[in-house]
This record gives C-alpha cells, structure tokens and sequence, in this order.
C-alpha cells in the first residue's frame, strides 16, 4: 500500500499541514522529525515531516523533493509535545512545530552538500549531470545550494544531488539562511616533518626565517594549533601555510568553533552544600520521583513551595546532578537570565562544561550552535527563559521550573500564545521526566492543583542564614554592631523582615506631601547611618491609569460590575471606563465617598523618586533600574554588580526587582505605593500585588544584619497588602482562591480571550462588534458560558493599533470555538492577563 507523508510548513506566506508521496530514492528512509524539502505551488519549502497517512488530503499529491538533513531536527517527543500545544492553545500545529526550530533552519534555509568518503573515492559510472556535480564538489569541497547554483547555471542539478546522495556519494546538512547562522569554523596548522635543510622553504632570506619560525612553534605544540594564534607567534602568512603544506611540511585543517555564549560569564565551580533538614525532607521525595521516573512511572509534577532564601535553587541543582547521574538530561527555566545572573551562575559553576545557555541576547549563530550541541547530546543541562523548553534533548529526565509564577513564562505577543509552564508539564508528562516547580509565591492555579489537581506540594518554611561572612565583614570595617541584627548567628534559620504598613491617607492629613511617609524616611536614615543599602520599589504597571482619593483612599468603580474604572488612554475627554461593559463617566471633581478634591491619578516614576531621595539625603549615591534605562546589552549586569559592590546606596526600580536577587546588605526595602496595580481591570491583579510585595519583602534582611520593609498603602486594609505584609501565602491562596470560585474565574473556569488589533480605529471596532454579535447568536441558550466585550482593551492602543477584545468565560469555551475560523483575530486560552 502506497504511505503518504504528512508534512509541517511554516514559512512567510504558508502555513499548514500538507500530504505529499514519496520518490523512489526517498522510500523507507524518512522518519518522524525529519526536515524535507517540498514544492509548494511555483517553489520549494522546507518541512517538519510529522507521519503518514493512508489517505492523503488532495487526490493528486507531489512528490518531496529531498531530505535535507539525516538526522531528524525534532525528537519524537518534542513532536507529541507540538500536537499538545497545538490542541491546548488553539494554535495551527505547524506554527507550534516551528517553536521547536532555531530561527533559521525551517525558514528559507540552504542546503550544504558534501561528497562522502566514497564519493570522494569514486571513480565509476555517472550520468552527465551528476558527473558535472561530482566533479564540481571533488574540486571545491562542500558547497551550499546557492553556490552551486552560480558555478552550474541553468542546470537543473537538484536532481543529480539527490541521486548522488542517493547513491551514497554525497551527503546534504540542512543550513540555516544567514551567514552569521552558520557553523564558524577556524583554520588550524599540525606540524608533520621538519625540512632537512632549511634552504627548502625558500630561497629567499626573509621567507625562509618566516616559514622556519612557524615550524620551530609549531614543533612544540603537541596537535594541531589555530592559525591565528601562530600568526601572532610566528609573524607568518597564509600563503606561507600554503608553501609548507605544498611541501608537506605542515598538515592544514579546519575545526568548528563553537560559539559559546558562557565563554565570557566568568564563574568558580562549586560543591553542593550539606543540606539542612527541611532541605534533605524535601530532597529525599525530589530524588524519590526521579528513581520512580527511571522505573517508567509516571511522575507527578512537584511544586517547592518555598520563601525567598530558603534554599529552593540548592534543590533544583541537586536534582539536575542526579538526573545527570541517570544518564538523562535537564532543562532549568528561569523567567529572564539578564534578571537572574546569579542562578545561572550557579547552574554554571555546578556544572561546568555541561551546561547550554540559551537567551535574548544571543546572536543567531550562537542559538544554532547552542541547538545543534544540544542536538548532538554534547549537552546536558539547557538553562534559559520559555524557548529552552524547546532545546532538542532526546534524554530528558527533569524540567525544572524556577519562579513558576512568573509571567514572562507566557508568550503574549506571537502564535503560539502559551504558558511554559504549562507546557513544561505537559511535556514531562510526554517524556516521563520529572516536572520541579519552585516559587515563593505560586501561582494560584499551580498552587490548587496540589490540593486537587496531582500535584505533589513540598514546602520549605525558613530562610537559610547565609552571607555570615558579608555580615561579619561588614561589622568589623565599621567597627560596631549591626542594628538588626539576627538573635543567634549560628542559627539555620532566619527570620523574615518585619513589614510596616504605612497608612498613606494619614500622612496627607499630618501635613505631609512628601511620597514618602514618616516612618519610610527614618528607616531610610537610619539605613544610611549604618552604611547598609536599601531598595526602593516602584509598581510601574498601572501607574496614572486609576483614580483615587487621597483623603480617604476611595477608588472609582463600575456601577455594573464592581471593576475599577480606569482612564481611556486614547481619548482626550477626561473619561472613566470601565473594561468590562463598557461603562463610561466623567471623572468626578470631588471624591463621591468624602467630598475631598483630592481625587486624582496618581502619577510618580523612578526619577521623581530619585530626586526625592536627593531632596531629602543629598549626598546619597543612588542607582536607577527600570527597564528604558537597560537597553544595552550586560546593563542589568552592570547595575546589579555595582549595587552589589556597594557602589550606590539606593537601588530604584520597578518589577525586575521582584526576581530572584541576593544583596546581603540590603537592610531595607521601601515600597513606594503598594496598592499601584491592585485597581487594575484584571483577574489576577491582587495576585500579582501579593506577588510582587512578597517577593520584593524578600530581597531585605538576606544576611545576619537583618532587615525590615516599609509598605506604603492608601488600602491598607486590602487582603492581598495584609497578606503580603505578614508573608502569609496561605492566607492569601485562601481569599483569593475563594474569591476567584465565587467570579468564575481560573483556575475555576477557562478564559478565552479574543482580540482584534486595526490601526484604523472605526474598523478595530467594526470588526470587533461583528464577531461579537456571532459569538452571542452561538452563545444563545448555553447558559455555562458567558461572553463579555467586545470593549477596548485596557491597554487599548499598542504599537499604533487599537485593540478590542472579547471575553469568554465557562467550563471549556475553547472547545466551542474550536473550529471558529476567525483570521487576523489573536486567539488566547486562559491567558495569565486580561489587560
Ligand atoms: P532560594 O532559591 O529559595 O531563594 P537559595 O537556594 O538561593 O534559596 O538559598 C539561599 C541562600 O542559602 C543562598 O545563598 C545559598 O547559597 C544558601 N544555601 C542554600 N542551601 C544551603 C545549605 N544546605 N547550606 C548552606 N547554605 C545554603
Ligand atoms: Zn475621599
Ligand atoms: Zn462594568
């Protein structure tokens, strides 16, 4: 029976799933993973081979025009784990295959062909065509397609180098279309004999001293030496590396660089420490679920629930060392490595030479290379933000997934739109590995699914002391003792900082107009005094949106549905809206709770407190970090080292000072205005308030000098700020847990959001009302789902496109519209924000 050949294209204008049938040379060689290319209406594209199929699509299917890499690009797993993406994110299976390929291969990429050993040898029978290609790489050696093309005009030679490779002659490796994508190679020089009179090389003097000079260095190096270095040694040439080897002097070969992006991150290596006994509880079921994984059972996903510093990161690299021990592989996702240089160092220095670094900042070359060690199994641990996921390890045995409540785990922008975290335990269910999340503050979904959902909950309580040796140092060069300083230095653990809420309306009232309270400067003084550092935080998401009163700390909200309203960015009216329903109002000149005409947005950034620490301590040096100044590549590096050297006293920033960071002199952290993102129209924001607070509480009193946190509110009796303020996660799960089973909200329905994006404002709202209005004739009498929008998204212009969305909301409104054709609309399931 005749096998069809399902394949995956994803290239500019085409997109989709296609049937194909085989060539002669071709059968019984393709497997699952396997990039061909294939002609698609005028030219070729290249394709994921994903299968057969008995019955193919259209009644006349063309033939694959070729293999163009023997070994397969995508593993059989990272295959399944398309499909699953595919299904769960409504997104075209091709696009989702594409995840899993360098950029570059899989586009328009070339092909490189090479003769084989026995192509190079032989000397038999070939048609014309395939003697002029034989005889074109005999002379040249590997050339790519578009090389071939301009030594052999209009000659069809394509099918002369299938039949060569068919034939065993030749070979093809499938080469992403850049050149700065393209393996690097480096020449290198081996010393074979030595003249027996050194008037062989030249007749002339300078020459002859010259090529002399390269082999006396070359002679002492026991292989083969890079060319450039013995330039620099031997002032030689090139040409003269030609004459010797014309002699037979010297034996010229070329070696593959490696392009490795860790080269310039310089780390010691490390030794695990003895684990303390929370740690060793939670490693003795960490290393039970690996044994039970390595005896084919299925593992349950594992959530460390941990506070900042008690020794999470430790856990992961244990496990990593004895998944390594297996025999298996390991991927270690980290929300963003330009925040997170200090866990990547210390993935690095324990496992030296092993680890493959994938990130933003990485050239095109530098990700092919990373992929294609990876590929090769050279590699054994993947460290990077969401696309490491995708690395091809075809031994996986641990998915570790750090800071598992991040958001920059959700790919928001392009198709497909999914959460890696989600997808990473999708996947380690597909390769039978072992799924670690770790967080201080899980995700509220992740965090439900331990209590009924199969996930494993492990929990580590307490801070580890560490940084004794900072805080001692600290104390001797300043000659007295700390001010907060832990009870008993030889303890395990240490406490939490304690948290101040500052109730901001009370300071209004006192008299005071300063954005930061009473308490926030003493403790700021008395930082500064002691020559200990302190960070300032800053909520930018959401700041000059919502309105408020100052006096009594009222917020505005919708009539219908209990939102906050926020201000439409676009118009110019000053208008309130509600993003809901849609509901709009003036905004109010006096606040409808107290009278006052104090009622404003609230607007204040990194620079205006800057200039009000200046104000207040002027000769203290302080550091802003927010992401507009960090354009530049190693900028974050550069901030966090400095701070770190203590080179400023005041770090001021936003988010990213939420990640993973270890300062142990940091003594204080004051939090601007903690409620800035709690007003927000979405369903997680309380969550990511809580989220945040409690991580940037965190990053005080890492060290025996101890620590505290000043939290300025104008809500201070808000669960997620109470919460937050006595690290309480539990108390926090409870609430918002409770809250979110009452709302229907994940992760007790599903979400899908659909959003239309138009540059013409008229059209995006045209659009919009149209889908609407079908989506509410489907919708008629289905009572378990349930439709809001279309109304502007809050962030209702981005990139000079006005958005509009509509929401759905029930048991599993994905799968009713699911075969919806909705072109140009986003399409999102469960997104981690509705904003
Ligand atoms: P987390 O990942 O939960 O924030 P870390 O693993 O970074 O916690 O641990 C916090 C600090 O304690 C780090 O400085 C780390 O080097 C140190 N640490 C972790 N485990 C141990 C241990 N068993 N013994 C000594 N120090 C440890
Ligand atoms: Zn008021
Ligand atoms: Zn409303």
């Amino acid at each position: 029976m005749a096998e069809y050949i399902q394949i995956a294209v994803n290239v500019p204008r085409v997109q989709g799933v296609f049937d194909y049938h085989l060539p002669p040379e071709l059968e019984g060689r393709l497997r699952p993973g396997h990039l061909v290319l294939a002609p698609f209406g005028p030219r070729l594209v290249q394709g994921v081979v994903l299968g057969t199929v008995a019955q193919p699509q259209v009644p006349e299917t063309k033939a694959i025009d070729m293999l163009l890499d023997e070994q397969p690009v995508l593993t059989a797993q990272q295959l399944d784990l398309a499909r699953h993406l595919s299904e769960s994110c409504l997104a075209p299976l091709a696009a989702c295959v594409s995840l899993m390929l360098p950029s570059g291969i899989g586009k328009l990429a070339d092909v490189e062909y090479a003769l084989t050993e026995e192509g190079e040898a032989f000397a038999g029978e070939l048609s014309a065509g395939q003697a002029r290609l034989h005889a074109l790489l005999k002379e040249r050696g590997a050339l790519r397609g578009g090389q071939i093309n301009r030594a052999l005009p209009r000659k069809n030679w394509r099918s002369s180098g299938a039949a060569l490779v068919n034939k065993g002659l030749a070979k093809t490796t499938a080469l992403p279309p850049m050149p700065s994508a393209r393996a690097k190679t480096v020449r290198t020089v081996e010393f074979v004999a030595a003249p027996a009179d050194e008037k062989m090389l030249s007749k002339q003097a300078t020459p002859r001293a010259r090529r002399a000079k390269i082999l006396e260095v070359l002679q002492r190096e026991p292989g083969p030496m890079d060319a450039d270095w013995l330039y620099a040694e031997s002032q030689g040439s090139l040409a003269d590396l030609h004459v010797l080897e014309e002699l037979g002097f010297v034996r010229l070969s070329a070696r593959e660089s490696v392009r490795d992006p860790l080269a310039e991150l310089a780390y010691d290596p490390s030794l695990p420490p003895h684990l303390t006994a929370d740690q060793a509880r939670v490693w003795d079921e960490v290393h039970k679920a690996l044994a039970n994984a390595q005896l084919n059972e299925v593992p349950k996903p594992i959530l460390l629930h941990g506070v900042t510093g008690s020794g999470k990161t430790e856990i992961y690299l244990q496990a990593v060392a004895k998944a390594l021990t297996q025999g298996k592989q390991a991927i270690v996702l980290v929300p963003e490595i330009a925040l997170t240089p200090q866990t990547v160092r210390r993935i690095l220095s324990r496992f030296p030479d092993q680890v493959g670094l994938l990130h933003s900042e990485l050239s095109p070359g530098e990700r092919y290379d990373t992929w294609r060690r990876a590929r090769a199994g050279q590699i054994s641990v993947v460290v990077g933000p969401r696309s490491a996921l995708f690395a091809p390890l075809d031994r996986l045995g641990l998915i570790v997934v750090d800071e598992e409540h991040d958001d920059s785990y959700y790919e928001g922008e392009q198709m497909p739109h999914y959460h890696a975290r989600e997808a990473a335990v999708a996947y380690a269910r597909l390769a039978g590995a072992v799924c670690l999340l770790g967080s201080a503050t899980p995700d509220v979904g992740s965090y439900s699914r331990t209590q009924r959902g199969g996930w494993q909950l492990l929990e580590l309580p307490a801070r580890i002391l560490a940084h004794r040796d900072t805080a001692r140092a600290h104390r001797e060069r300043l000659g007295q003792a700390a001010r907060y300083q832990a009870a008993n230095e030889d303890a395990q653990a240490l406490e939490l900082p304690p948290v101040n809420i500052v109730d901001m309306r009370r300071e209004l009232k006192a008299g005071n107009r300063s954005i930061f309270s009473r308490e926030l400067q003493a403790a700021l003084t008395e930082t500064l005094e002691h020559r200990q550092q302190a960070i300032l935080f800053l909520n930018r998401r959401g700041t000059a949106t919502y309105v408020f009163c100052r006096d009594c700390g009222f917020v505005l909200r919708c009539p219908n549905c209990d939102n906050p309203l926020t201000q439409h960015l676009d118009s110019r009216s000053d208008k309130l809206l509600c993003h809901h329903c849609g509901y709009t109002r003036q905004t109010p000149k006096r606040c409808p709770n107290c009278d006052s005409v104090q009622i404003r947005h609230y607007r204040s950034g990194t620079v205006s407190v800057e200039a009000e620490v200046q104000r207040l301590f002027p000769k203290t040096r302080t550091l802003r970090w927010e992401r507009s100044s960090t354009r530049t590549k190693g900028a974050h590096e550069r901030i966090l080292r400095d701070f770190g050297q203590h080179e400023a006293d005041v770090l001021i920033g936003t988010q990213m000072l939420a990640k993973g960071l270890d300062l142990p002199l940091v003594t204080m952290v004051g939090v601007v205005l903690a409620d800035v993102g709690l007003n927000m129209p979405d369903y997680r924001a309380s969550e990511r308030v809580f989220q945040v607070l409690t991580q940037v509480a965190g990053r005080a009193g890492r060290s025996p000098l101890g620590g505290r946190v000043v939290l300025q509110t104008f809500q201070p009796d808000h669960f997620a700020i109470q919460a937050a303020a006595k690290h309480d996660y539990a108390a926090f799960f409870t609430q918002e847990s409770q809250d979110r089973r009452q709302l229907r909200y994940p992760p007790f329905a599903q979400l899908v959001r659909l959003e239309y994006r138009d540059a013409n404002e008229r059209k995006a709202e045209r659009e919009a009302r149209a889908v609407g209005e079908r989506l509410a004739a489907m919708l008629r009498g289905r009572q378990a789902t349930e439709m809001t929008g279309p109304v502007p998204a809050f962030f209702s212009r981005l990139r000079r496109e006005y958005r509009w969305q509509i929401v759905l909301r029930g048991q599993q409104p994905a799968e009713l519209i699911r075969e919806l054709k909705l072109p140009n609309w986003r399409v999102e399931v469960d997104p981690p924000s509705l904003l």
